[in-house]
């Protein structure tokens, strides 16, 4: 049994619509879908999502909101007259905002775009319709309530067979509806599959799978085609606009594979996410590396005291309790004979700077200290690495050619990235640089 999850811009139209039941009909293994609300149909268009938020923002500060309504009404009528629906959505929606006052919650509202866009999917597809607050309880601390909400699940599929569920929200015990984070009906998909025990949850969305560096900085990136979820991890840390590893948590558990595919081109084979592959081809054995990320905008503080020998491990402890008291997440501390540093995002110091300094100066232990601005962290990321040599080898070799000093170095214990610091105005030419000398290979 496969349990799919639709995104925004595979329901933002009718036409999207008819895509996705064929790739529904087309296997009958595809019981349970999960619909997002309807996306942008181009990139001047709105997400019925951060309409609702606008007609939320309306109603609370007593603006006529008619004309957002309208907007949001003209969408889903497209969409069930286009398809020759039954569902009388205008209706529906009427009543709902009708009720709608200053007191309504902007999660109930926010929740509507998927409550509508499930019902007219279920009719499409002749399945059963299931609310999201059937099944997606949530405790007052804002936790899903698993073994509840995984029982009532079971309980709707085995009463209905194949079902539609909005995804995005549940509500408390008491019926008041809560939303997840934006983008969070992939969590709603994920659940849905590790509570049914579904052979795959298949990811739906409009690009086909992963690409293994960001099309913004490569056009024409290669697609992964299999990942393991700690590769996936370590790529959307560093920034990768891909699934994130959080939202897939609860299938990662009971070892359900993810797919991601493209509505658009539904027989392209997408990216597979797993915890392992036991079978891996001779091909992708021989790959050198599965994807590289980053992220700009870091610093680095560096601190020197000479002769300092046993007294580092102390000082360092010391200036990490300092970065701690003032909730800098460090990410790396590189360090030296008599000098250590610390990278840490720049945005999290703020205008803080000077004062972090002088706490520094202060410290007696410390002879002097400075900081780095304007360094990028790149991030190569690939499961083969451990068994391989020569790729930091050949990602020196690739920035140093090049002219592109690196300005720190780290490799993670279970070896499957290698991270490098470089400076902003490098960070795409070394990215382009990587990618292309990587993925020369097979
Ligand atoms: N519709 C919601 C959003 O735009 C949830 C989702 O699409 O996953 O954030």
């Amino acid at each position: 049994m496969k349990v799919l999850k639709f995104g925004g811009s595979s329901l933002a139209s009718s036409e999207q619509f008819a895509k996705v039941k064929n790739i529904v009909n087309s296997d009958k293994e595809r019981e349970v879908v999960i619909v997002s609300a309807p996306g942008k149909r181009s990139a001047e268009d709105n997400k019925i999502t951060d309409l609702l938020y606008l007609l939320h923002a309306h109603i609370q500060y007593g603006v006529s909101h008619e004309s957002v309504m309208g907007m949001i009404k003209d969408r889903y009528i497209e969409i069930k007259e286009s398809l020759g629906l039954s569902t009388d959505i205008e209706k529906i929606i009427n009543e709902t905002f009708e009720k709608v006052n200053k007191k309504t919650s902007a999660d109930f509202i926010a929740s509507r775009g998927e409550y509508f866009c499930a019902l007219l999917m279920a009719e499409y597809l002749g399945f059963e319709f299931a609310d999201a607050t059937e099944w997606v309880e949530f405790d007052y601390k804002g936790k899903v309530k698993a073994k509840k909400s995984e029982e009532k699940l079971r309980e709707l599929k085995k009463k209905h067979g194949k079902i539609v569920t909005p995804g995005f929200y549940g509500a408390y015990k008491s019926g008041d509806i809560r939303v997840f984070p934006r983008g969070g009906s992939d969590i709603t998909g994920a659940l849905a599959a590790a509570y049914l025990g579904a052979d795959v949850y298949e990811n739906w969305t409009d690009v086909s799978g992963i690409l293994m560096v960001d099309p913004r900085i490569v056009p024409d990136s290669k697609t992964i085609s299999r990942i393991t979820y700690d590769e996936l991890r370590e790529l959307s840390y560093m920034g990768a606009s891909v699934l994130h590893e959080d939202t897939v948590f609860p299938v990662r558990l009971k070892d359900i594979p993810v797919n991601i595919k493209n509505t658009n081109e539904p027989e392209a084979p997408g990216t597979i996410i797993a915890e392992a592959f036991e079978d891996e081809s001779s091909e992708e054995h021989e790959r050198f590396i599965t994807g590289i990320a980053g992220k700009k905008n870091y610093s680095i503080i560096n601190v020197y005291k000479s002769r300092i020998g046993e007294a580092k491990i102390k000082l360092i402890r010391e200036v990490l309790e300092l970065f701690d008291n003032y909730n800098i997440p460090v990410e790396q501390v590189p360090s030296g004979t008599d000098s250590f540093s610390l990278v840490f995002p720049s945005e999290s110091l703020g205008s803080r700077q000077h004062e972090l300094m002088h706490e520094l100066e202060e410290n007696e232990s410390i002879d002097s200290c400075g900081i780095t601005e304007g360094v990028s962290l790149i991030s190569i990321v690939g499961r083969q690495m451990a068994y391989r040599t020569g790729i930091s080898g050949r990602v020196f070799k690739t920035l140093g050619d090049n002219k592109i000093n690196i300005r720190t170095i780290e490799q993670g214990p279970d070896e499957i990235n290698i991270m490098v610091g470089v400076y902003n105005e490098d960070f795409d030419r070394a990215i382009k640089l990587l990618y292309e000398s990587f993925a020369k290979e097979k």
